[in-house]
């Protein structure tokens, strides 16, 4: 069977897309598969951090996506009984000395348009993967096309972006570590009221459970808050928007109006780690390798991470003669290992954040606001500033 691409790419989430336009601009042929026709509304991601942005600028989308969002300066920490201390993310190094907020919906269309202008025959939507198969010359991919009818792809190489439960995992027969963590939260898009500057991110370490606000495009704050071991179960609809508000100022004092300004939800967190990112010629990248806690935004950044890596060297695979499939083995391989690394480091880290959120007894709120506290200065500010802005992770 003739190749249908170079690489196929699964999944078109924003991890997926990054790495199709990365290769096509290193002028590989690409087919980038997508389960559904059209995009589900709704926005999980919305922090872009400097490393992110760094590939995304490698791939000639930042300006726009810079244009479309805001830039967070400065993140507040409060404790449990008032301010604690902060994070200067204006002393992060140039180009992007600062954390870019843009709902996820935004950063995949403006994605989706830059492949789609570079390449329009790189995308096929509609496109869901069930299987796949290797064989010594390449990869058979297995699955069925918009009209339900069953479809077979050929390709050299195939990258499985196809998120948390992803079919390509499943089909190499990759196993995962992790499950869900016994924390909930509930979000929502609020009015932003006048308490905090506009280029300000809150963390509140409330005794019941930590609250975060983050600006938005639009003059919308994003709430998110943990649900305590008092509260009442997080109601769905318009009225979540009331009961965060109600939680954010019990913790804060802050009065955000209850008005939904955008989305709103509740949701579990969890993580997640493949055994391997990679068997044979295929690989795996973003969600699919990892899925970390929310709480301290970056998983869809770390997911990034990978695709830079996996194109810098999949990118430089057709250099010189047709690749043997030791080779694209062994390349993806070197690749898997160290993104595996970083992924384990990314999840320690956003564990560690997920638990510094949660309800605490007042003798230990003191212990932690004093820690966190002298954490955020001198000589330890610059190792959290890192921390938080992903230093290190790619
Ligand atoms: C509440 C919340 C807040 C978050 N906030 C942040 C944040 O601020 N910053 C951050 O960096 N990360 C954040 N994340 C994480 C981020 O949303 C994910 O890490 C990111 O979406 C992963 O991107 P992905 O492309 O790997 O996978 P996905 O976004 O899951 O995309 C996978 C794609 O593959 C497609 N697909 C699935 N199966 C198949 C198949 N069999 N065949 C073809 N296509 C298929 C899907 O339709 C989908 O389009 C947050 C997550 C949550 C839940």
């Amino acid at each position: 069977m003739d190749r249908d691409a170079d690489v196929v790419v699964v999944g078109a989430g924003p991890v997926g897309t990054a790495l199709a336009l990365d290769l096509v601009r290193r002028g590989r042929s690409v087919l980038l598969l997508e389960a559904r026709p059209t995009r589900p509304p709704g926005s999980r991601a919305i922090g872009v951090h400097p490393a992110g942005l760094a590939v995304l600028d490698a791939l000639g989308v930042a300006d726009e996506l810079l244009a479309a969002g805001r830039r967070v300066r400065r993140g507040r920490a409060w404790g449990a009984s008032g301010p604690i201390g902060e994070l200067d993310l204006a002393a992060l190094p140039p180009p992007f000395p600062f954390v870019l907020t843009v709902p996820q919906p935004i950063t995949e269309r403006v994605l989706r348009e830059a492949l789609v202008r570079t390449r329009p025959e790189a995308l096929e939507l509609g496109a869901r993967v069930e299987g796949l198969a290797q064989d010594p010359d390449g990869v058979t991919i297995l699955g069925r096309g918009m009209d339900g009818a069953e479809r077979r792809w050929r390709a050299a190489v195939v990258v499985g972006c196809d998120g948390r439960d992803g079919a390509v995992r499943e089909a190499l027969r990759v196993g995962r570590l992790g499950g869900p963590y016994p924390d909930r939260f509930a979000m929502a898009d609020l009015p932003e009221g006048p308490e905090l500057a506009d280029d300000e991110a809150l963390i509140a370490l409330a005794r019941a459970g930590v609250v975060e606000g983050f600006p938005l495009p639009g003059g919308v704050r994003r709430w998110v808050v943990r649900v305590g071991p008092d509260d009442d179960p997080p109601p769905v609809g318009d009225a979540l928007a009331v009961w965060v508000a109600e939680r954010v100022a019990l913790r804060t004092g802050l009065r955000p109006a209850p008005e939904l300004a955008g989305g709103a939800s509740a949701f579990g967190v969890e993580r997640w780690l493949a055994d391997r990112f990679a068997v044979g010629r295929v690989a795996l990248a973003g969600d699919a390798a990892h899925v970390l806690s929310p709480i301290g935004g970056q998983g869809m950044n770390l997911g990034w991470l990978d695709a830079a890596a996996l194109a810098a060297a999949v990118g430089t695979l057709w250099d010189g003669a047709e690749p043997t499939g030791p080779r694209i083995a062994a390349a993806l391989d070197a690749v898997g290992r160290r993104r595996r690394r970083a992924a384990r480091r990314a999840i320690t880290r956003a564990a560690g954040n997920t638990a510094l959120g949660r309800p605490v007894g007042p003798a230990a709120a003191a212990v932690r606001d004093a820690l966190v506290g002298r954490y955020l200065r001198r000589p330890w500010a610059a190792m959290a500033l890192a921390r938080f802005t992903m230093g290190g992770l790619a």
